[in-house]
């Protein structure tokens, strides 16, 4: 299949592609209280309206807005729908489609690694690619996502790491283990050049659904996030971000702020820079928040690119 009859999400538009990044966030936005059902109703779309409270008691809170959501293709949202709050993946902005459905984990197995896009499985399978920067927690993720203890099984050291590692996911798609970038402790001349080894891959892997980037929740936001971001959202490659971490709930003393505020920031960085607002989700490898909703996202994202 060729590049242009890939049937992706064009949800993603990159917005005046910046030279360079400017890393001033926006004035931050008043804070909206919550709207009661009745006033819910009486709201024009034009006014962002806070419908989330998705978090259980001891997980990290985020409000969304109406405007902030991201809605699948084929979905409706009203802001008249008194079940609205229903329909959004706790922890996210992500509404739920009609394809989302046959998302559970039932068989995980490692396929192959691979150094060029070329050498890639060929059978034409529905895959999404985990990546994020070294640390992140991409390991952990991709094992509670398959509920393994050691189904990752690559190196940390980098450069051992230069390899696209593909799994299998109940013999109908693929999970994607990409190299991680920007390894703090390693030399300069190691330090994985992301760009020109992923970038073929993100550019002509004509099966890859969507990209899942993970950032981490417990830090501020780094520039080379960022400038990840910012690049997918360039290449119009479909992304969700996926923060991590989300459980590390305390404030750090030098001034270090919490998962829920991290993840606002970052939002607020990159929105300049994406016509719609990218689907993100909050996710915690030791409490499991988020592995449904990550699995509930990447099968409304699959079932939709199998039916267009
Ligand atoms: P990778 O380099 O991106 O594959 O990251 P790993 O999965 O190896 O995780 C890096 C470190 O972060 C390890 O010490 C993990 O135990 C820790 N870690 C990973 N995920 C989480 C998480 O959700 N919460 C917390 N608190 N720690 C995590």
């Amino acid at each position: 299949m060729i590049l242009t009859q890939l049937p992706r999400f064009h949800f993603l538009v990159f917005k005046n592609p910046p030279p360079s990044f400017n890393f001033f966030p926006k004035p931050k936005l008043p804070i909206i209280k919550p709207a009661s059902p009745t006033l819910f109703s009486s709201l024009s779309t034009a006014e962002p309206i806070p419908i989330a409270d998705f978090a259980l008691p001891d997980e990290p809170k985020l409000e969304v807005s109406l405007d902030k959501l991201f809605v699948p293709p084929e979905t409706e949202v009203s802001c008249n729908d008194p079940n609205l709050s229903t329909k959004i993946l706790k922890g996210s902005n992500i509404v739920l489609s009609k394809y989302a459905r046959e998302a559970q984990v039932v068989q995980a197995e490692f396929v192959k690694s691979s150094v060029r896009t070329e050498d890639c499985p060929s059978d034409g399978l529905p895959e999404f690619a985990l990546v994020g920067r070294s640390n992140v927690g991409k390991s952990s993720l991709l094992n509670s996502l398959v509920r393994r203890k050691r189904l990752a099984l690559t190196s940390k050291k980098p450069g051992k790491t230069q390899c696209i590692n593909h799994f299998r996911i109940n013999d109908d798609w693929y999970l994607v283990d990409l190299p991680g970038y920007g390894y703090a402790s390693a030399p300069q001349e190691l330090r994985t050049d992301w760009g020109k080894f992923t970038r073929d891959y993100f550019i002509n892997r004509s099966t890859l659904v969507s990209v899942f980037l993970l950032i981490d929740a417990s830090i501020p936001a780094k520039k080379i996030d960022l400038e990840y971001a910012s690049w997918l959202g360039q290449n119009q490659i479909p992304m969700t971000l996926i923060f991590t971490k989300c459980d590390k709930r305390k404030k750090k003393k030098n001034g270090g702020k919490r998962p829920e505020e991290n993840v606002s920031e970052f939002q607020e960085l990159i929105c300049g820079f994406f016509q719609s607002v990218p689907p993100w989700i909050m996710t915690s490898s030791v409490t499991n928040q988020g592995r449904d909703e990550i699995l509930l996202q990447m099968a409304q994202l699959r079932n939709y690119w199998r039916k267009h």
